[in-house]
Order: structure tokens, then sequence, then C-alpha cells
């Protein structure tokens, strides 16, 4: 009977909340949201800029969306000026997910919800709700493709034929970035078994996330390390067989390096790059048999699942989530509704990116 009286309790203050907050209780027409972007250098971002904009505006909000070029003061100083001009709603992709606990607490005193966009924000209690893809997953994909791509694994996940030893690097992303370790922890679960049994190498012996992170995901920084590690690691004829490159932007500053010593002709092919967020550049690199895989977060379905959540939480309703488990930032665990990332290879590429309407053929040519 408690039992039964308690849930009556729960649901009963459901109803008075839908009621408070019913179609009649809609966010009037011009409410201010603040969007905040890292940056413009990474075409992703770009589309996810846009993406919520529009979706926004469509249901007649008004929107102020910034990039920061990657630089956390200026990234700071946006949002404080979104709080400033009265912003209801806050959604962040924070450049440093530690950053910015001082501003969210100023966006809490003045009860702004705030939603994490695709990278937790961390140390604070004051973030509501998390929108991303399953980084875990992502990190899984990307080895999961290394190795079909050295053909220790088919596409099917059956076993490939391959019997190796191969010598691979490791790569992850920025330190300051959640995401970052998500994706490093998905890939070296997946590769840990063919380490220990030797059929994977890592040559250089840098595999711990510290020493293999590329801080702010430079992909400069990327192609200095990789030109540092040919050097250090592969003079003297050894090979490099495969590169676990956790984004794109990433991969192709790997790419280069290889290049510039000798890889990616005939005799010397390049070694198997992975990648990720399916940028243009780099899904033609995959076309022309350069990088061999990346993987692909439709960023329509994010910012279309992030913005029906800041118009339920404008509206005083309860956005869905599907995790309430995986991402604790550090004073709580954020629910969080996260999407399904896709493997790209060049033999899915036009099913997966052209025929969803992600791109036009035209776009990868
Ligand atoms: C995103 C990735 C992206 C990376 C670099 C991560 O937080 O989840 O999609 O590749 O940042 O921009």
């Amino acid at each position: 009977a408690l039992a039964m009286a308690v849930s009556a309790c729960g649901s009963s203050v459901k109803t008075v909340d839908q009621e408070a907050s019913g179609p009649a209780a809609a966010a009037p027409a011009g409410t201010l949201v603040g969007v905040t972007m890292p940056t413009k250098s990474s075409e992703r971002w770009i589309h996810d800029g846009d993406n919520v904009k529009s979706a926004l505006e469509k249901l007649g909000y008004q929107v102020d969306l910034q990039y920061a070029e990657n630089d956390i003061p200026t990234q700071v100083n946006q949002i404080e000026n979104q709080i400033t001009k009265g912003a209801k709603l806050l959604i962040v992709a924070s450049i440093d997910g530690t950053a910015i606990t001082t501003q969210l607490q100023q966006a809490a005193d003045k009860k702004i919800p705030v939603i994490a966009y695709d990278r937790l924000i961390r140390n604070s209690p004051n973030v509501d709700y998390y929108a991303t893809f399953d980084n875990y997953k992502v990190g899984v994909q990307q080895a999961t493709s290394l190795l079909v791509g050295l053909g220790l694994k088919k596409q099917d996940g059956s076993d490939g034929d391959a019997k190796g030893p191969f010598n691979i690097e490791i790569f992850a992303g920025s330190p300051d970035d959640n995401n970052a370790t998500f994706f490093y922890n998905g890939a070296m679960d997946t590769l840990k078994p063919y380490i220990d049994k030797g059929t994977l190498v890592v040559k250089s012996g840098e595999s711990d996330f510290k020493t293999v992170a590329i801080l702010r995901w430079d992909p400069a920084t990327a192609q200095k390390r990789m030109e540092d590690l040919i050097t250090k690691t592969y003079s003297g004829g050894t090979k490099v067989h495969g590169v676990l490159s956790p984004y794109d932007g990433l991969s192709i500053g790997i790419l280069s390096a290889l290049k510039s010593s000798g890889y990616g002709t005939a005799d010397q092919p390049y070694p198997v790059v992975t990648g990720q967020d399916a940028e243009a550049a780099s899904v033609k690199s995959i076309i022309a048999g350069e990088q061999y895989a990346t993987i692909y977060k439709d960023t329509r379905e994010l910012a279309a699942v992030t913005v029906k959540m800041a118009d339920a939480v404008l509206k005083g309703g309860t956005p869905e989530v599907n995790n309430t488990k995986d991402y604790d930032n550090g004073t709580k665990v954020v629910p969080s509704n996260l999407l399904e990332p896709v493997i790209v290879y060049k033999d899915n590429y036009k099913k997966v990116l052209i025929d969803s309407g992600y791109y036009t053929e035209d776009q990868l040519k």
C-alpha cells in the first residue's frame, strides 16, 4: 500500500507538472538560446552549429551561435555574454570540459538550464542533460576498422585470414575532452587481446593515454608525432602497418607524415589508418585508397535530438534520455541521449553517406 501511495504520489506530481507546462506553457517566440561550439577548423562542428541553429529557429527560438577557435578564454566569454544577453538555455560543446564551472554556476543562479553537446562538461553539478554518440562504441569501431584493414577481422565480425604480427601506433584525442578517453578505452579494450598475443605490436612502446594524446585534436601535432615515430622507431626498414587515429583531422596529418617518408606508393602502401567524423576530405581520401576507414556520426541526428531536449526543457517538460549510468561528470551522472555511430569503409560509403543524404556524390569528388 505504501509503494502504491508513493507511486500514486509520484504520478500525480508528474500530472501537475505536465498541466503546468502543457502546450499552453509553450516557450514564447523569440526566446534566446545560446549555442557554443569549439571551432570552425573542423567541418563537423560547422555542420553541428548550422543544424542546431536552424532546427531551433524553426521552432521559433532566437539563437546566438558562437565558435571559439579552440581558445578556452574565448569560449568562457561567449558563455558569459549569452547569460548577460538573457539566454534561457545554453547548449555547449566545450573545449575543455572542466574549464567552465564558474560560468555554469552563473547560469544555474539564473535558473538557465544547460545541455552538454557531444562532449561532457565535467566537475559541475549544473549540467542538466547530455546529447552525444555512444563514445565508447566509437572507439570499439575505430579499433575494429583497424583489425579489418589488417585482415585480422572481417566486416561481419568473424576472424580474418591474416596472422600478423603487425606493427601499429596509437594516437588519442585531446586530454581535456572527456570523449577522448572513451574513444581510447573502447579502442584499447578491443586491441588488447591482439597486443597480449603479440599479433599486434606497438613498436614505439608508446601506448598509454597521456603519452599518445594530442592536445586540442591538433592535426599538426599529430603529424609531428608521426614524423618523430618514423624517425625513432621505423628507420632501418621496419614498416608501420596500422595507425589508430581517433579523428579525421589527425589522420590527415598522420598520412602526410607517412607520405613524406615514402609511404603511399605501390611498393610501400600506406598503413591502415582509421579516423572519425566522415569529414569530406577524409572520405575522399578513403575513396582514393589512402585513409582506410572513418566513423560516421550523423550530426543532423545529434542536432535534432538536442533541439528536442532543449524544446522540452524550455516548455517545462522532461526530455527523453536513453542512458542514466555511463556519463558521470565527476559531480553527478548526467542523463544522456546516446546515438549510434557507424563505420565507413571504401565499400560502404555510398550507402552510408550518400544514400542517407549526408553528402551528395559531387561533394565527395
Ligand atoms: C568529437 C569527435 C571529434 C573530436 C575532434 C570529439 O569531441 O566527439 O567527433 O572528432 O572531438 O573535433
